[in-house]
């Protein structure tokens, strides 16, 4: 006789109830092994989820007074029981299909259902397959809810303007479209979770031969949706079936005592079933000690974590608990032991295996018309981990090939043929032939594979030919990191078969629609980390926790979006909607995430909750955390109690102080040793330019990194406008445009403007700019190119000859009896009136000279009379209260290059110089001379020929002589690549 019958299938078994202060876990296996008299495997035991099995089977082992060995009982979670019962009523297992096909499915569905003329018709044929499958994504989550819900939703008509039109018109069909789905499921033999449930408890009647003749215990359901409350009525009503709570206890007492609030769902329950409750155990009456703390970061959090666990002796049943996934690799980081066991489904979405997938999806959908790659995602690729710590022989070569193909990227175009790239930094260098072959194999597996993949089973296929190489050649790669080894495990053994086996797997999609079945399937797959063996420190997640019960449970990122979180953003069914057709909204969530975590800390002896604070940087808006508002009850309990607000830091309301203090910091100088003289004789080896005259003055310690240890930048590809191509353009069609000009007088109206613009629209197409520039920035140079050559024509001089274009000279400066050479290329020398002109055309900002510094005699006696001596390098403290020579001229001239090519050309022609003057091409093309017409002659004689002749040996001497390179802050520190340097 079964245990049901013995009961009476019609007795209705007051509900156990468990005071959530209490182990859940060990009163179930008691009230098992007392309803089954020490026989466990008489039972049935049903959970909402599968970590109790574990944990069961370990108290079981050492439990006193059973018989060993023994039978385990039999453990359900509640999906597989209604997969169970389905199959037991159905008489064939159903398959269970995945996402892919049930949006195939769904498609077919809808396209049936879609009448020609219909809004629905319309909307599928405006977008095609291609629209579908993300809606199709969400179709098919929101029918699985239906089904697990036991609904049977009707048409919702008029919901136009609350959703996007497409999803408007699905769901005025979601009735028809949801029978027509239930139809077609039963007809292929397929089945979904949801569908499980909705078929397992249709028409249900007696006894589950699964539960034939066995204690049938449901234990730790929080809340319950549609087809689990019909399936445990039945067995409780009808089949014996005892249901064990695990809640505050006075939902024994209801009506007598006031219940905690996320425990209301348990009354409701009993209310509605008329059921009785008796408690299982007298709750322990003590409440647990909580702290509360606030830190500014996640970093703070996790010190505060390292600083409770380094001080808590005993770890053993000590929970870290995580409400989100994305900590887990931060906090293993900073846990002070290792020997932690995990317990948390890991998205396979955020793992670095899922980012390199990303990446070779990213590379496919920004490619160019041209066929190319984009250089971003080319470097992406190149530096991913696994590619570079792939192995050839016991050894890794590829960082230094993939270093050079960097290096050619940087240094080339928007848009790169990698094949290519990867071909000449292979010819460059010395590589053995089997590297050569990894990095061909891994440019085929990584991009050709991808462009000609159009199926999802040959996108599998590229995907399962990676996974082979990166475990093939990946060498320990995989023991040393045993979490990225499951996410791979994970994405052959889910993800790929997936791909591979479902029934579209051979239907041809456009790209797009590929990676989003791509993204899609890796975004439902978890990487389930179970506890083993269970003790010591554990690392849970949120859901984890459910059931199980720790002495000290420490909380991480107790924030407001996490806990209990935003709810989800669903455009087919926003949450508004939901109960329009009957399913639950986000407060049902929020209200089991509430009881989930007002269980787990009534059972702990200890609390800790931490959170951050502070203000998040990510995306475009800063965005300020809030503590959870589970927290904040908890706090307004205890300030009540206090009776006073607690501020931070005061009462059980910590926080992670941290003391700032500011870096002292001091310039750094660069000495002149041996060393740095020795480059320094190099570089005056080479006439010295006037830009480098100018960089020297305008920081000597960047002069030195960047112009004596040749310390650049890393390049990188402009995309946008590139200012300097944009400079050599201009310089380029004006030359052209003055060449037949040269040695003639040329007068202002004999200029065309129109001949100007035939030389610029030459010299455009010439550059190559046109493929390298975005269409944007491109179409803005056509159009403000020739209207800034128009107003630069207009502001030229009446009548003027040009002398020279676009010419090198050189002249030499004496300093300290050597003899130093300048030397630079002249944009423009004209003769006008008085004498020589020398032009720089600039298309940046002007860097201008106050004519006054002219004259202003004693600046100039002391650049005459400067003698090393005199100076020595800044200290931290006098920086800014004593000012050098150098200084106070780069102050005062900001630009020597005028002067400069005054003096090149002066000496290198004999001739008289007049003047020289920047041209300025951004805007008005004005000329902006270095003396001007207002300035005196006489002023004019000395500057040519003493000061500037003074200046040059100046600057040169000072190059040479100073003792060290010596930083010059400024604003043109703003743009300075050495700025991490300069300071220490
Ligand atoms: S940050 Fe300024 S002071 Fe420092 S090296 Fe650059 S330019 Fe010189």
């Amino acid at each position: 006789m079964t245990r049901a019958k013995n009961r009476g299938h019609s007795a209705r078994q007051p509900f156990h109830i468990v005071p959530w202060d209490c182990d859940f876990l060990e009163a179930v296996l008691q009230l098992a092994l007392r309803l089954t008299r020490n026989r466990p495997g008489d039972a049935v035991l049903v959970f909402p989820h599968g970590r109790p099995r574990r944990h069961l089977i370990d108290r079981l082992r050492n439990a006193p007074g059973v018989p060993k060995p023994c039978l385990l009982p039999q453990m359900y979670t509640v999906q597989e029981l209604f997969t169970r019962i389905r199959a037991e009523r159905e008489q064939r297992p159903p398959q269970t299909v995945g996402l892919l096909d049930r949006v195939g499915l769904l498609l077919e569905c809808v396209t049936d259902l879609a009448s020609p003329g219909t809004p629905l018709c319309e909307a599928l044929t405006a977008g095609g397959q291609r629209h579908f499958f993300p809606w199709g994504a969400r179709l098919s989550a929101l029918l699985e809810d239906c089904f697990s819900q036991g609904l049977r939703p009707d048409d919702l008509t008029h919901m136009e303007g609350q959703v996007a039109p497409f999803a408007a018109s699905l769901l005025e069909n979601l009735g028809r479209i949801h029978e027509r789905y239930t139809l077609a499921l039963m007809e292929r033999g397929w089945s979904t979770p949801g569908f499980d449930a909705f078929r397992a408890v249709d028409g249900l009647e007696g006894t589950p031969s699964c539960l034939e003749g066995r204690t049938v215990i449901i234990a730790g359901f929080a809340a319950l949706n549609g087809t689990e409350e019909r399936l445990f009525e039945h067995l409780w009503r009808h089949c014996g079936a005892d249901i064990c709570l695990h809640t505050d206890a006075a939902v024994a007492r209801m009506g007598q005592e006031r219940v905690h609030w996320t425990c209301e769902d348990h009354v409701r329950w009993l209310t509605s079933w008329r059921a009785e409750a008796e408690l299982l155990h007298a709750p322990r009456a003590f409440k647990p000690r909580v702290s509360f703390c606030e830190g500014y970061d996640l970093h703070s959090q996790l010190h505060e974590l390292g600083t409770l666990l380094q001080n808590t002796e005993d770890l053993s049943s000590t929970a870290v608990v995580l409400p989100d996934t994305g900590l887990l690799m931060p906090v293993l980081h900073h846990l002070p032991t290792k020997a932690v066991n995990i317990s948390m489904g890991y998205p396979l979405v955020r793992s670095t295996l899922f980012r390199l997938l990303e990446t070779l999806m990213r590379l496919q959908e920004t490619r160019g018309s041209n066929g190319l790659y984009h250089w971003r995602e080319c470097i992406d690729l190149i530096r991913h981990p696994y590619l570079k710590m792939l192995e050839v022989e016991g050894t890794r070569p590829l960082p230094e090939v993939f270093h050079m193909v960097e290096d050619r990227l940087r240094g080339g175009t928007r848009f790169a043929d990698l094949a290519t790239v990867m071909e000449e930094a292979l010819a460059e260098t010395d590589v053995a032939p089997g590297t050569q072959d990894l990095c061909r194999t891994l440019l085929d597996l990584c991009l050709s594979r991808w462009e000609r993949a159009s199926t999802p089973a040959a996108l599998a296929e590229a995907v399962g030919f990676l996974c082979a190489v990166l475990l093939e050649r990946g060498g320990d790669l995989w023991e040393r990191f045993p979490i990225d080894a499951e996410c791979l495990f994970r994405l052959m053994q889910r993800v790929i078969p997936a791909l591979r086996e479902s029934e579209l797997a051979a239907t041809a999609f456009p790209q797009d629609v590929l990676f989003t079945i791509l993204r899609e399937t890796v975004r439902a797959e978890r990487v389930p980390f179970e506890a083993d063996p269970i003790g010591g420190l554990q690392v849970l997640g949120m859901l984890e926790s459910r059931l199980l019960t720790f002495r000290r449970v420490i909380v991480l990122d107790a924030t407001d979006d996490r806990l209990p979180g935003a709810p989800p953003n669903d455009p087919l069914l926003p949450d508004s909607l939901r109960p329009q057709v009957g399913l639950p909204d986000a407060r049902r969530r929020e209200r089991i995430t509430a009881h989930n975590f007002h269980r787990l800390l009534a059972g702990a002896e200890e609390v800790n909750l931490l959170w951050q604070a502070g203000v998040e940087r990510s995306g475009l808006l800063d965005d300020k955390k809030a503590r959870s508002r589970f927290v904040e009850e908890m706090l307004w309990h205890e300030e009540r109690a206090a009776g006073r607000l607690f501020r931070p830091g005061e009462g059980p309301l910590g926080t992670v102080t941290c003391t700032v203090r500011p870096f002292e910091s001091t310039p750094r100088h660069i000495l002149k040793t041996d060393a740095v003289r020795d480059a320094l004789a190099r570089f005056f080896e080479r006439p010295v330019s006037p830009s480098r005259l100018d960089a020297y003055l305008t920081c000597p310690f960047r002069f030195y990194h960047e112009h004596l240890c040749r310390l650049a930048p890393p390049d990188e590809v402009i995309e946008g406008e590139d200012p300097a191509a944009v400079g050599t353009l201009l310089h380029e069609a004006l030359n052209r445009f003055y060449a037949p000009w040269r040695g003639i007088e040329v007068t202002r109206d004999r200029l065309d403007p129109e001949m100007l613009e035939r030389h610029f629209r030459q010299s455009l197409h010439e550059s190559g700019l046109a493929d390298r520039f975005p269409a944007d920035a491109l179409a803005m140079l056509e159009t403000a190119g020739p209207e800034r050559l128009r107003r630069f024509l207009a502001r030229q001089p009446d009548r003027t000859v040009v002398l020279h274009l676009e010419e090198a000279f050189t002249a030499d400066v004496e300093v300290d009896g050597r003899t130093r050479r300048l030397g630079g290329r002249l944009d423009r020398v004209d003769r006008r009136g008085e004498g020589a002109v020398v032009l720089d055309y600039k298309t940046g900002s002007l860097r201008t000279v106050r004519p006054d510094v002219w004259e202003d005699h004693g600046l100039w006696e002391r650049v005459r009379t400067w003698e090393p001596a005199a100076d020595r390098p800044l200290t931290g403290q006098d920086e800014g209260s004593r000012e050098d020579l150098l200084d106070e001229l780069a102050r005062r001239m900001p630009s020597v290059q005028l002067p400069c090519y005054i003096h090149l050309y002066g000496q290198a022609t004999g001739e008289d110089v007049h003047d020289a003057a920047w041209v300025e091409l951004r805007d008005s093309g004005d000329e902006r001379p270095l003396f001007g017409d207002r300035c005196d002659d006489a002023v004019r004689d000395e500057a040519i020929s003493r000061h500037i002749p003074d200046l040059m040996r100046f600057l040169l001497r000072h190059m040479e002589l100073a003792p060290a390179f010596v930083p010059r802050h400024g604003r043109h520190c703003d743009w300075c690549s050495c700025r991490k340097l300069c300071r220490v």
